[in-house]
């Protein structure tokens, strides 16, 4: 573990994480809504730091990113924990492990579900994988902006080594944070969930930081944009055309956005997502973007 960045000391040994929007208000010896950072006598620690729950080399266009180095491959990283509960979550077992282990407190569930992993020996595991068209390392499958300080520590030494450093995300991050990783992210993925506050209500977030999350990232970095298509949640056509509207205007019209199909996963059981809303959302997207693809079909 290691003390966190970007949090507040208060009285009585409370600590604020201003990390994400959450901004949570956390108890000694208590976790953030992420799961990973605890109070510890008044200090804020990144449980998470360090340590890896999956890596492997994995295709980009599997991340997914289909513009930026296609045919290459990357070297891809997660821990534990996420900043939203979407109920349909494919990696449920990585981002919510305390479903499973509820009995546990956070640091045996860090030891039960990962091994260790030093920004250095990732960078190193990364460069020999150079030899195989390993452009660099992504940070994905959990939330990786939870896991910001491995994350900023191992991306910067990535970049001074001349690998490419992608970041697949909610975007759920406080503007000052993101503003600090910037330089060192050359690309990313971000899941935008719905286009309404009630969709991410529902997954106990809201849509606002986001899309500014998404902005800033575009200001510095290549920018995809996936949505998953989930029955009964975000797939009204007016709502899709929305963020459609809204990716062209603020994020340009050259922006890859990836609709993704639903499968029933962790707490949510209704049936896949038909593939004609998908088709339907492909011609949607065609209509204001260049670069609009289907995942999961
Ligand atoms: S990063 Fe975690 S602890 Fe910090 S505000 Fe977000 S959910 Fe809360």
């Amino acid at each position: 573990m290691k003390e966190a960045q970007f949090y507040e000391q208060l009285d009585d040994d409370k600590v604020r994480c201003r990390l994400c929007p959450h901004n949570c208000l956390i108890y000694p010896g208590r976790v953030g809504i992420c799961f990973v950072r605890q109070n510890i006598a008044g200090k804020l620690y990144a449980l998470s730091y360090g340590r890896i729950s999956a890596q492997h080399l994995d295709p980009i266009e599997k991340k997914p990113l289909f513009e930026f180095y296609p045919g290459s491959q990357i070297f891809s990283v997660s821990s534990i924990g996420c900043s939203l509960a979407c109920p349909y979550c494919q990696n449920w077992e990585l981002a919510h492990p305390k479903s499973r282990f509820f009995k546990e407190d956070p640091e045996t569930v860090i030891e039960k579900t990962t091994s260790k992993l030093s920004p250095r020996q990732a960078v190193d595991t990364a460069l020999n994988y150079k030899k195989m068209n390993n452009i660099g390392i992504a940070y994905t499958f959990n939330e990786p902006l939870i896991w910001y300080e491995y994350l900023s520590d191992t991306a910067k030494i990535a970049t001074e080594n001349g690998l490419k450093n992608v970041v697949v995300t909610n975007g759920y991050l406080n503007p000052k944070p993101l503003m600090e990783i910037l330089p060192f992210i050359d690309a990313v993925n971000i899941d935008i969930k719905g286009f309404n506050d009630n969709v991410y209500k529902r997954l106990g977030g809201k849509l606002k930081p986001v899309l500014e999350s998404a902005a800033l990232l575009k200001t510095s970095c290549h920018v995809e944009v996936t949505n998953l298509l989930v029955p009964k949640m975000n797939t009204d056509e007016e709502e899709i055309r929305s963020l459609v509207n809204w990716i062209a205007d603020n994020l340009g019209s050259d922006t890859p956005l990836h609709f993704s199909r639903y499968f029933p996963s962790h707490k949510m059981n209704v049936p896949p997502t038909p593939i004609s809303v998908l088709e339907k959302a492909r011609q949607l997207g065609e209509e204001r973007l260049k670069h609009v693809y289907l995942g999961n079909v």
